[in-house]
């Protein structure tokens, strides 16, 4: 039956945010009885979901969407480089649509325009929590859109407007359904989830009888009901991000913060427009170890942001020395078509930008290395991502998936694991990334 039906190529790329966009529109596409198929060959239409945040994401998309005309020629643009279509309309003037990010009714209406869809009784079969294109263990959640900060080096919030938060009830049925559809991670992503919620005035809503607010803390209440890993990414460094360590503590989500604060030095995160009270970020992160000991601490920084001497550079990698943060990415300032930040003065040459990147990664690769090497001997609640011959694929609650380490368990088939089950590891060698280990057995 299934042969009949109009068949839809997709092309994803992008963030954590952009798949969750994704994963809607292949759930609502297979609700409607569409075929996905995974060739440009078979497709009667291929719908390409674009990321516009650095130059280079934009390059990458054009690339996409050019690859898609070549092989195929009808093509639907959607996603954040949709916000600037006159860009794609210069390079492909025949695609068939272009929307913005979070738009599925346009790329859905374009889907129906190009390819009307056919009745098929069988279309409710697709499953309660949609179809995810992450691994069937994990899940993005996503629980809002837009930000309501203007950092000078970011043009998301143009692209995606303010704050816009999902109400806390739809994100807890969301989450629920994806437990029972087999999920063992839940990954919250949004562009400040320590925000969530300002924008309705954290409104209470009702979820299995009991009033909760839309607002961080009720919201990881609520997860820690559902039994399974609660991971927070990007949250902005707010006081009350305080508040929920204490639910870390208790088990209640992972002890992982993924808190972005892009610079150490107050002059520079002033020119960056993010909080500059580093001192405070200093207290605040020893607070959260004396609350919850096993917390890890996962940062992103700029390295040659314009203006960075080498005073500001130096402030930032004592502070990296100091707080010895347990994960961390670095990146090279690069100007974003259209961000604030491309009209300070002074930028830093490529060549400086470029030994500052390597001084930093060789201090963080040297404190990954000896945090991860006080594990060994320690045993490692863990979930297995994938059986890899011998070995089992796994991670623990430090890692997050794509971004962080990994376990290696040497005996992962021997043991019979597979992928989505949770293990106790006990950790045996440990490099700058990874943990390596066997299985812990009761005595
Ligand atoms: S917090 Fe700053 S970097 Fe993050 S999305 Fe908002 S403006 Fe961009």
């Amino acid at each position: 039956m299934s042969l009949s039906q109009p068949k839809v190529g997709f092309v994803s790329l992008g963030c954590p945010k952009a798949l969750v966009d994704s994963e809607r529109i292949l759930t609502q596409l297979k609700v409607e009885g569409y075929d996905l198929v995974p060739n440009y060959d078979d497709a009667d239409v291929v719908v390409v979901n674009t990321c516009g945040f650095i130059d280079s994401a934009v390059a990458e998309s054009l690339d996409a969407i050019g690859e898609a005309m070549a092989e195929n020629g009808k093509v639907i643009v959607t996603g954040c480089l949709g916000k600037r279509s006159e860009v794609i309309r210069e390079a492909y003037p025949d695609v068939l649509s272009i929307s913005g990010p979070q738009d599925y009714a346009s790329v859905m209406d374009a889907v129906h325009t190009a390819l009307p869809p056919k009745h098929d009784p069988f279309i409710d079969l697709v499953p309660d929590y949609g179809l995810k294109l992450t691994p069937k263990h994990y899940a993005y959640l996503k629980i809002s859109e837009g930000c309501n900060h203007r950092c000078s080096f970011c043009i998301i919030p143009s692209m995606r407007g303010d704050l816009v938060s999902r109400p806390v009830d739809q994100v807890l049925r969301e989450a629920e359904k994806l437990v029972m559809g087999g999920v063992k991670e839940l990954l919250v992503v949004s562009q400040d989830t320590s925000a969530y919620g300002v924008d309705v005035k954290y409104a209470e809503r009702e979820w299995h009888g009991k009033a909760y607010a839309t607002r961080m803390k009720a919201l990881c209440e609520g997860l820690g009901e559902l039994g399974v890993w609660t991971r927070l990414h990007y949250v902005y460094p707010y006081p009350h991000v305080d508040d929920i360590i204490p639910l870390m503590a208790e088990g209640k989500i992972l002890p992982y913060l993924d808190i972005p604060f892009q610079h150490a030095s107050p002059r520079i995160l002033k020119l960056m427009k993010r909080p500059g009270a580093i001192d405070k970020t200093r207290e605040r992160i020893a607070r959260w170890r004396d609350i919850c000991p096993d917390i890890t601490l996962r940062s992103t920084f700029i390295v040659g942001f314009p203006g960075e001497t080498e005073d500001d550079f130096e402030e930032l990698l004592d502070f990296i020395e100091e707080v010895r943060l347990d994960r961390v990415g670095a990146f090279t300032y690069s100007p974003v078509e259209g961000a604030a930040a491309n009209a300070l003065p002074d930028s830093v040459p490529e060549e400086v930008k470029q030994e500052r990147l390597a001084r930093f990664m060789e201090l963080q690769a040297q404190i990954s290395e000896e945090k991860l090497a006080d594990k060994v001997g320690t045993t490692q609640r863990c979930l297995v991502d994938a059986i890899d011959g011998e070995l089992a694929i796994a991670r623990s609650m430090a890692d997050a998936p794509e971004i962080d380490g990994l376990v290696q368990i040497q005996d992962g088939r021997d043991a019979g694991l597979k992928p989505g089950a949770f293990v106790d590891v006990e950790i045996m060698g440990s490099d700058e990334h990874d943990l390596f280990g066997e299985v812990a057995y009761d005595d």
